[in-house]
């Protein structure tokens, strides 16, 4: 079970995915958060620039490259509105963070969006812990999986 304050956290992602929805971008946002329970950076997906590899995640952890202590990566939480890509879970490995708490899985996400008739993407969708077995992972979180789901059936309705 998450404690309110892991679910606050959570319901950031949600607003955040819904966020890059409005601003034409896919539906997805990450929160980055220290041992300490402090919001330390956070961001919705960027990838409507043209640049495939603007996930909130990658950029989290590039942040938390340049900004904090190897110890300090270790205690923080990264919480998202989707289970890590591959690409994301290897840079979140390489820079030592620590711990992830997703709504949705990659495997729900790839159910819903073949649903949609969306074609694949050009990367495996394997689990975090595929990518980075060192990683302590939870999800997905019940709560928020249809506000999720929604949010993706919009995209793709906006762009078919
Ligand atoms: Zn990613």
């Amino acid at each position: 079970m998450l404690q309110d304050t892991e679910l606050k956290h959570l319901r950031r992602c949600v607003d955040l995915a819904a966020k890059a929805l409005e601003v034409g971008d896919e539906p997805f946002g990450s929160v980055l958060v220290s041992g300490d329970g402090t919001v330390l950076a956070e961001d919705h997906n960027h990838v409507a620039s043209g640049d495939g590899t603007r996930h909130p995640e990658f950029e989290l952890a590039r942040w938390a490259g340049m900004n904090m202590a190897p110890e300090e990566r270790a205690r923080a939480t990264v919480y998202t509105s989707g289970e890590h890509c591959p690409m994301c879970s290897a840079a979140h490995a390489w820079v030592g963070l620590g711990r992830i708490v997703y709504v949705a899985s990659s495997k729900q996400l790839v159910g819903w969006l073949a649903e949609l008739g969306v074609p694949p993407g050009p990367v495996r969708p394997l689990p975090v812990q595929e990518v980075a077995p060192g990683v302590i992972v939870e999800g997905p979180v019940a709560e928020f999986e249809d506000e999720i789901r929604e949010l993706h059936r919009r995209f793709h309705a906006a762009s078919a």
